[in-house]
Formats: structure tokens, sequence, C-alpha cells
């Protein structure tokens, strides 16, 4: 039992360490990763690895992504606590649970049914209850809980989705990777102002790609 404690706060040390190693310094961020499990989000053996900075594999032949860049792009995306964030691809439903801590309400699309079920299960473990998530194709985003101050993407796309950009409010962030093959992204900031669009290019990331229709398994 002791050794036990030992080692989960010992592990939970290194995984901060590592966090703070990669370029991660905002403390709410840091908190937010503290606080939420990665190991809830897994199944099987890879559950034991959930504090390894590595992405893993989760159902339907998706990943769940590697914690720095989670919390990478948690802290590019600069939430405040009255914020209503959009997540484009729920995957596992971690990167919902960290944005949840952060912000006020939190919307979060998958076009797999199956893993937008298997993260709500776990949101309500958690009694996370600012997070809903929908079983759609979010290159649409979601017109009807529009504007978002935030929108977090978490597959890749050639470019920034139109309507995505339409449903930012002025002033609002987006945090996005873009590229043309799987081999070639980076993270990208766009930021809405009165007038237009900024963009921001912030580092070379590896996502699964933006994929068209909703699967209903
Ligand atoms: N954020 C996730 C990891 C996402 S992996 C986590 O924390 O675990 C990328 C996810 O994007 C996959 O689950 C995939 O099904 C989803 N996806 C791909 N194209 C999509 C689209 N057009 N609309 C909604 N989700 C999409």
């Amino acid at each position: 039992m002791m050794a036990d404690m030992t080692d989960r706060a010992e592990q939970q040390m290194r995984f901060l360490y590592t966090l703070r190693s990669r370029g991660v310094t905002d403390p709410r961020v840091l908190e937010a990763m503290e606080r939420v499990d990665r190991g809830l989000f897994l199944k099987g053996i890879f559950a034991d690895r959930a504090y390894e900075d590595v992405p893993l594999p989760i159902a339907c032949g998706q990943t769940i992504s590697q914690p720095s860049v989670v919390a990478l792009m948690t802290q590019a995306l600069d939430v405040t606590p009255r914020d209503k964030v959009l997540e484009v691809g729920t995957g596992s439903g971690y990167q919902a649970a960290i944005l949840s801590q952060l912000a006020r309400r939190v919307y979060t699309v998958d076009r797999h049914r199956r893993l937008v079920r298997e993260a709500e299960s776990v949101f309500r473990e958690l009694d996370l209850a600012n997070i809903t998530a929908f079983a759609a194709d979010g290159s649409f985003g979601l017109p009807d809980q529009a504007p978002f101050d935030r929108i977090l993407v978490t597959a890749a796309a050639e470019d920034p989705p139109g309507p995505l950009l339409a449903q930012l409010r002025v002033g609002g962030i987006m945090v996005l990777p873009v590229g043309q093959s799987d081999a070639v992204q980076s993270l990208i900031k766009v930021t809405r102002s009165e007038t237009g669009f900024d963009y921001e290019e912030l580092r070379p990331v590896r996502f699964v790609p933006l994929v068209e229709g909703l699967v209903q398994d």
C-alpha cells in the first residue's frame, strides 16, 4: 500500500517534470494535467503506460495523443474560466477532460459513435458535468452551439475548415494541426480579430487525419 503510494507520487513527479522540460509552463495547465488520470482513458495493457510521454492506441484504430502535446496545445489555446470551447476529435476523451478543468463549458465531437459513448462514460465516472459529447462530423463544427471562444482540433486537415473559422468568436483562438500528408504537419494558432484571421505556426506535429463522415459503430 505504502509502496503503491510512493510509486504513484514518484510517477506523478516524473510526469510533471517531463511536461515542464517540454515547455509546459502554465501553472493552470500543469495542475489540470496533474488532476486528470490519463490511465482512465486507456484500456488493458496500455493503461499501465499512461504516464509515459507517448501516444497510445485506443479503439477504432485511433490514438490518444502524447501528454506533452495535449498540454502544449492546451497552453497555446489560452483557455479562461469563462470560455465555451469546442474540441473536434474526442478520441479517448482525455483532452476534453483537461479542457473541462479550465473552461466553463466544453463541447466535443467525434465521427466514431463508439468513441463518443466510451468517453461519455469516463466523463460520468469523473463527474465532469461541463462536457457535452456528440457523434458528428466535426469539420462542420456545431452550428447550434456556436460561436465558440476557443476551438481545438485534434486531427489534421489540409487547411482550417471554413465552418470552424466561421464559428470562432471575434477575439477567439483556434489551435489545429494542418498539413498535406501524414508526415508533414504543423500546429497552428489562429486568432480572429475584428477584421480577419491571424495565423501563427507553432511546431511540427503528427496527428491522424480529419476524415469526412460519421461512422455508425
Ligand atoms: N483528442 C483525443 C485524440 C484524438 S485522435 C484524445 O484526447 O484522446 C483524433 C480523433 O479525431 C479520432 O478519434 C477520430 O475519430 C477523430 N476524427 C477524425 N476526423 C473527424 C471528423 N471529421 N469529425 C470528428 N472527429 C474526427
